[in-house]
């Protein structure tokens, strides 16, 4: 049987990240990958936005590597030429009650290291965007909007370069803790066995179903996966905005937000959807829920300016009760199995938090 040093399963921008940093630690790295490329799962339908961290419980592994990660994000883009744009976001207050909320997210957002978050009156944001309804508003200057895929290019390149290697077409099938190493069966068109040292299971939506393969991984650690859906939805008219736009967040979610892709094209999403199979079909109908939620802040959103767009599916460990989940890294200190990493319910900030997730990572690794 052959046998590698570390291989990570899933080329999405997790896995293209943790690849990156063990290769460029000098460790033999492969990758298998279920699809045909990178990044075509949830790493390509997500907001693209390099979020601030303001509202992950403290001290949550969310918080700490949001934080830590928007900054080593905005580095990194600014060495490797990755197209993105530092251009800020507000939470907009439309009533006096929610103007009274702004306090408390700016005294969580401070607790987690955000500090840099300035509070507005609704003629001062106004100042920023003149066609906003607003009382009141807080201006996050660290948020800003990344082309995610030039981003897992640069991640691949950079993998590469330093000597990983990658299998497309090639899904883990099995694997089994055999002796302090991990044996595994991949199959696609060139089914392959092989022994690693090191074995990152970075399959996203499949992670746990990926962990319930592996033969010795305790079933009882292994969560429960549950898809939260979260729909798009396109403008067709020019929304007049530079920054991103969310309104005050409610009970259960952020609100319908806008926000911008590169282009400066807006789109607004994502709302929830709690579903039982992957289905990415936007239903046209939800729009109807998202036009008076729009006009609270963007009261001029013209009727049938909404398009159907694209949806991403969030993978959730916890039932739909549960109002917060947080990233779950479990390695041989949680499971027992040498040499097994397990990432579990990688939803936002995963894309922010990557280059965070791939330093922890690589702690557990030895690095
Ligand atoms: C609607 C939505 C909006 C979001 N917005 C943002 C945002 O604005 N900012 C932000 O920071 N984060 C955001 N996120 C989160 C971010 O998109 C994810 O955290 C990130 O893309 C997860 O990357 P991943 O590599 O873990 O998973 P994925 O991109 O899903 O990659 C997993 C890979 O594993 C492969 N795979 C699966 N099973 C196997 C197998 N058996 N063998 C081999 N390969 C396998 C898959 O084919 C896939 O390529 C958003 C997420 C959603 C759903």
């Amino acid at each position: 049987m052959d046998k590698v040093d570390c291989v990570v399963i899933g080329a999405g921008v997790v896995g293209l990240a943790v690849a990156r940093r063990l290769a460029q630690a000098g460790r033999e790295v492969v990758v298998l990958e279920a699809a045909e490329g990178i990044g075509t799962v949830t790493s390509s339908r997500n907001s693209e936005v390099i979020h601030a961290g303001i509202y992950y419980p403290a001290g949550s592994l969310m918080a700490r590597m949001c934080v830590s990660g928007k900054h080593a994000l905005y580095a990194y883009c600014r060495e490797h030429g990755v197209p993105h744009r530092n251009c800020g976001k507000l939470i907009v207050a439309t009533t006096p009650k929610e103007t009274e909320k702004l306090q408390s997210i700016r005294a969580h957002a401070e607790a987690n290291g955000v500090l840099d978050m300035k509070t507005l009156s609704g003629e001062a944001a106004r100042a920023l965007e003149p066609a906003l309804n607003c009382d009141a508003a807080l201006l996050s200057p660290s948020t800003g909007i990344i082309d995610s895929h030039a981003y897992m290019l640069a991640l691949r390149g950079d993998a590469e370069d330093a000597g990983a290697a990658f299998a497309f077409h090639t899904p883990l099938l099995a694997a089994k803790a055999v002796e302090g190493r991990i044996e595994l069966d991949a199959g696609g068109e060139a089914p392959m066995s092989m022994a690693c040292n090191l074995l990152v299971n970075a399959a996203g939506l499949a992670a746990p179903a990926v962990a319930r393969g592996i033969d010795g991984m305790p079933i009882d650690l292994i969560p429960h996966a549950y898809l939260a859906k979260g729909n798009y939805f396109s403008c067709n008219a020019r929304a007049p905005f530079s920054h991103l736009i969310y309104p005050v967040p409610e009970p259960g979610g952020l609100g319908v937000h806008l926000t911008l892709d590169m282009a400066g094209q807006a789109r607004f999403g994502p709302d929830v959807e709690w579903i039982d199979t992957i289905d990415y079909a936007v239903d046209p109908a939800r729009a109807e829920r998202f036009y008076p939620a729009i006009r609270r802040y963007w009261p001029t959103l013209p009727d049938g300016a909404l398009m159907p767009s694209y949806s991403g599916i969030r993978p959730k460990i916890v039932p739909p009760a549960v109002a917060s989940q947080d990233f779950l890294i479990q390695g041989p200190q949680d499971h027992g199995v040498a040499g097994l990493i397990n990432l579990f319910g990688i939803e936002s900030p995963g894309l922010t938090s990557s280059l965070a997730i791939a330093d922890h990572v690589g702690g557990l690794a030895g690095l």
